[in-house]
């Protein structure tokens, strides 16, 4: 069996960034498998700009900032197996992928980094009536069809949720000729960036049907309409029904961590974020095994997957070079009133540098209130916030010497001013 320090599985910009920093931190035994004919995961189909602003002060393109990642991966040589799906890893870090080139093959590794990403909710996953015709499809299949296969999936389009996928495909499908008849979204308030809703539905006049869903398709082998109703507390209202004639339905309604191996694992999963529960380190309830970008919650920008992938990765090195501290007593990050949740979940100072950056989403949409947090049930500061919305993830910094003194836990909360 072939011996490596760390495998990353998934070649996403989560997987290149944690690879690259294992090996600037001195880890050189790496290999990155990646399921695609191709390195860049979910970038390479968004091709539109917007990334890239932090990390390299400039703004790409998806396809753009991954070939950065991917060239710098190749300068420094790094083993990578394109078209390889792994369909297990085990407690004791092997791992199982397969190939058409090898066939079914077994390797070890020290440490693993998951960065499988996520996938998206789809029909089956949320109960529409009617049939499930053709011309159904979710907002991430419309744009891969679109971006990299050449093909526009319908003409008159309505598209299902106000995630970040759907708006940039309602911008992109009116570029491309087609006419979007709106976007529904069954709760009171986005489910996408704000810039998103300005610069993709706003700019073009498509609109945005807030506490609205769409409650029948319409047409058998092929879509033909749909009906779309007001909903009040998640329960359409009687005689509100609109009917539009549509030859395609993008849903956008909700992106998940594909963690399918992590669970097979034994690995401890969040039920908010729906991926891995993790410390400061970025590592899992099973030693040696890190988990970082989509695969541990879902982001919005990619930069924040690069700055917490190279954390990860620079763990997983030290673990490797038994420079980590594991046996060391933890305090957890518990998300109270108006916080859905905190990442990482537990936290120990003396894996902790200077300090440590936590990320979390709000529950509702909130003006002019301030993040409360608090030592053991002790107040240590407040942050001011003028707007928070589900759909922007937040931030917030403590100091190493914040965590040194709580006992228990650090809890953080929304409290109006
Ligand atoms: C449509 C869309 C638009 C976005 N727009 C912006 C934007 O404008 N600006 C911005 O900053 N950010 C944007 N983002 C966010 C950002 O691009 C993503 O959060 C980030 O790229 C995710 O990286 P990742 O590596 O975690 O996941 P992915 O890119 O999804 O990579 C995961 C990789 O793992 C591979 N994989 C999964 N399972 C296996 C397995 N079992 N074996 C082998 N390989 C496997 C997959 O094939 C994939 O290549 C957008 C995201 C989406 C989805």
């Amino acid at each position: 069996m072939k011996n490596y320090d760390v495998v990353i599985i998934g070649g996403g910009s989560a997987g290149l960034a944690a690879a690259l920093e294992v090996n600037k931190n001195g880890v050189k035994n790496i290999l990155v498998i990646e399921r695609d004919q191709e390195l860049g995961g979910i970038l390479l189909q968004c091709i539109h700009n917007g990334f890239g602003l932090k990390v390299f002060k400039e703004e790409l393109t998806g396809p753009e900032y991954a070939e950065r990642f991917v060239n710098m991966l190749k300068e420094e040589g790094i083993e990578f197996k394109l078209n390889s799906m792994v369909t297990k890893i085990n407690k004791d870090k092997t791992v199982e992928y397969a190939n058409s080139d090898e066939g079914f093959i077994q390797i070890q590794a020290k440490a693993i980094i998951i960065t499988t990403g996520c996938y998206e909710r789809n029909a089956g996953a949320i109960s529409i009536p009617g049939n499930r015709p053709s011309g159904v499809l979710t907002a991430g299949t419309a744009q891969k069809y679109l971006n990299i296969d050449g093909y526009l999936v319908g003409k008159k389009v309505f598209i299902l949720g106000s995630g970040d996928i759907g708006l940039i495909m309602a911008r992109r499908m009116t570029l491309e000729g087609a006419e979007v008849i709106g976007v529904a979204e069954i709760l009171p308030f986005s489910g996408g960036l704000q810039r998103n809703i300005v610069q993709c539905l706003e700019d073009y006049n498509i609109p945005l049907y807030l506490s609205h869903t769409v409650t029948e398709i319409i047409g058998k082998d092929k879509i033909e309409g749909i009906k779309v109703q007001k909903v009040d507390n998640f329960v359409p209202v009687p005689n509100t029904e609109m009917e539009f004639e549509v030859d395609a339905l993008l849903l956008s309604v909700g992106l998940i961590p594909e963690n399918g191996i992590s669970e097979a694992a034994g690995i401890e999963l969040h039920p908010r974020t729906k991926g891995p529960i993790v410390n400061e380190s970025y590592q899992t309830n099973i030693e040696g095994v890190f988990a970082c970008g989509n695969a541990l919650h879902v982001h919005d920008l990619v930069d924040f997957v690069t700055t917490e992938s190279r954390k990860a990765g620079e763990k997983a090195a030290k673990y490797v070079k038994g420079e980590y501290k594991d046996n060391v007593e933890r305090i957890n990050l518990v998300a109270k009133n108006g916080i859905s949740y905190i990442v990482p979940q537990m936290v120990s100072s003396e894996n902790v540098d200077k300090t440590i950056e936590l990320f979390m989403r709000v529950t509702d949409v909130y003006k002019n209130v301030e993040f409360v947090i608090k030592q053991d049930g002790k107040e240590l500061k407040r942050i001011k916030k003028k707007h928070l919305a589900p759909a922007e993830m937040e931030k917030v910094i403590l100091t190493k010497s914040q965590i040194e003194g709580a006992n228990k836990e650090i809890t953080i909360e929304v409290e109006a001013l």
